[in-house]
């Protein structure tokens, strides 16, 4: 029998957040509850370790959350003493580990939470237990990562739809690992952020680079291939974009694709900018389009680690002229408490936004309440959601949904079982950079980014980063790069 041990520590940091992400945020699964976390990469990694007849499979420590502010020092340190505690007790006879991470975790001093994880994890098995991990690609592999591990598989779709295929390429590369093979890691560090509708896998230039790796993983002697895109909102020493390339002992073969694709990504940096809007302009062009326009607000995507409160778009819409139908969701905790105070039917004047970000300045709102709710809601897929207590506020042409919990506000489902189709409005406000096409681009007429602060701002220049290493386009539009490949076996 193979022992095979399991772990896992995901968080996407967001350190423009002006919050930050304390323990109580995190789902900590210790031993056996990680298997029942119902991860979908650990689940598609079990897939695959299950049909084997020979493996012992030991779930250690699992610590998990979606996007948050940065991780106090105080709970990254608890994080990692129980998850390296966990590993220690069950290193015994270990022979090989699996680790699903996201790769986008900064703490306040440690700033490659993930690199230390398996710097410990390294220690604890020694040299020769083969460590494989598993990324979503909106993240840094630092070289210290690197060094500690013997394979990484990323994720190959955005939005993201492949997590249980992740986790079944790891847990495949893990076995044939296992069965002898030489992993050599080729990696092309290049030094960009990126962000925009050209990273969007089935229509962007982001998709080709893509394709190829996956032509490459086709191959015997390629055990994975991927792009880490980087995450611009996580400000790191090491940020930047880096192409893995692991095959079995064809050292050539993992150099030269790894350069090939790191020039490539280097000559495409410009065209994975976003492209983006001026609210004013927005409007102009919601008012001469002949069917429902979304407006993304990617900036105060929760998904991103915005706290989700910004009323900028609101603003625009407020001081404008626009007599359209708008849905516009924001999370307010305060706005939802005063509105049920008032009860249905009432018109109330609520401050309405920047409750959790400084960046926006309350705005006084005359609204008439329309619904309350306990906002838990039949969402497709995911059974019950639960948006925590949800207000609907409506001023004029424009409907306010207000919620509580954050990682909600773009759920299409929620809004169906509020009784607000999007589809019956004109501008349809989306606090996500994108979303999977069938929810709303496969019926809107335009999609816009706009631009908007917010601690997840596509305009990447207006986040403030502080400690990204420099030059780094697009900070340094004129800096000259050529790609070189590090070779780490
Ligand atoms: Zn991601």
């Amino acid at each position: 029998m193979s022992k095979i041990v399991v772990a896992n520590c995901f968080q996407e940091t967001n350190s423009f957040h002006p919050n930050s992400t304390t323990y109580e945020h995190f789902n900590v699964h210790f031993g056996q509850d990680l298997f029942e976390a119902n991860r979908q990469d650990i689940s598609g990694a079990l897939n695959v370790f299950s049909r084997q007849t020979n493996i012992e499979l030991v779930p250690a420590y699992g610590a998990g959350m979606g996007a948050g502010g940065t991780i106090t020092q105080a709970c990254f340190d608890q994080i990692a003493e129980e998850c390296l505690e966990a590993i220690e007790k069950h290193s015994t006879n270990a022979e090989a580990l699996y680790f699903s991470m996201h790769g986008a975790m900064a703490a306040e001093e440690e700033k490659d939470p993930e690199g230390y994880l398996l710097e410990e994890t390294r220690k604890i098995l020694g040299p020769n237990v083969p460590i494989v991990i598993s990324l979503d690609m909106h993240g840094t592999v630092t070289r210290r990562m690197l060094q500690n591990i013997n394979g990484a598989a990323i994720l190959h779709t955005y939005p993201h739809i492949d997590w249980y295929q992740l986790g079944k390429r790891a847990a495949s590369m893990l076995l044939r690992i296992l069965e002898g093979v030489k992993p050599i890691i080729a990696s092309v560090y290049t030094p960009t952020m990126v962000r925009g509708d050209e990273l969007k896998t089935a229509t962007g230039v982001h998709g080709t680079l893509i394709r190829h790796c996956e032509h490459l993983e086709e191959r015997n002697d390629v055990l994975a291939a991927g792009i880490m895109l980087g995450h611009p909102p996580t400000d790191v020493p090491e940020q930047g974009s880096r192409i893995v390339i692991v095959t079995d002992d064809n050292r050539e073969l993992a150099e030269q694709e790894a350069l090939k694709l790191g020039t490539d990504f280097w000559a495409l940096r410009a065209r994975m900018q976003c492209v983006l809007y001026r609210v004013e302009d927005a409007i102009k062009i919601a008012k001469k389009s002949d069917g429902p326009v979304i407006f993304s607000d990617a900036a105060d995507a929760t998904s991103s680690g915005a706290p989700g409160t910004s009323n900028a778009i609101l603003k625009g819409l407020l001081q404008s002229d626009y007599a359209g139908r708008v849905l516009f969701p924001i999370r307010d905790e305060p706005a939802v408490e005063k509105a049920m105070e008032a009860g249905i039917g009432r018109t109330i004047t609520v401050p309405l936004g920047g409750t959790k970000d400084p960046r926006f300045i309350p705005l006084e709102v005359e609204v008439t309440v329309e619904m309350l709710s306990t906002g838990k809601y039949f969402s497709q897929g995911n059974g019950m959601g639960n948006a925590g207590p949800l207000a609907i506020l409506r001023t004029n042409n424009i409907t306010i949904v207000v919620s509580t919990q954050p990682s909600v506000l773009c759920d299409y489902s929620m809004y169906l079982g509020l009784g607000q189709d999007p589809k019956k409005f004109d501008i349809i406000i989306v606090k996500l950079p994108h979303t999977p096409h069938h929810l709303y681009d496969a019926w809107a007429v335009r999609n816009m980014t706009i631009d908007v602060p917010g601690a997840a701002s596509p305009n990447i220049k207006t986040l403030g980063h502080k400690i990204v290493p420099r030059p780094i386009y697009p900070l340094d539009e004129d800096m000259s790069f050529i790609p070189s490949v590090e070779v780490f076996s």
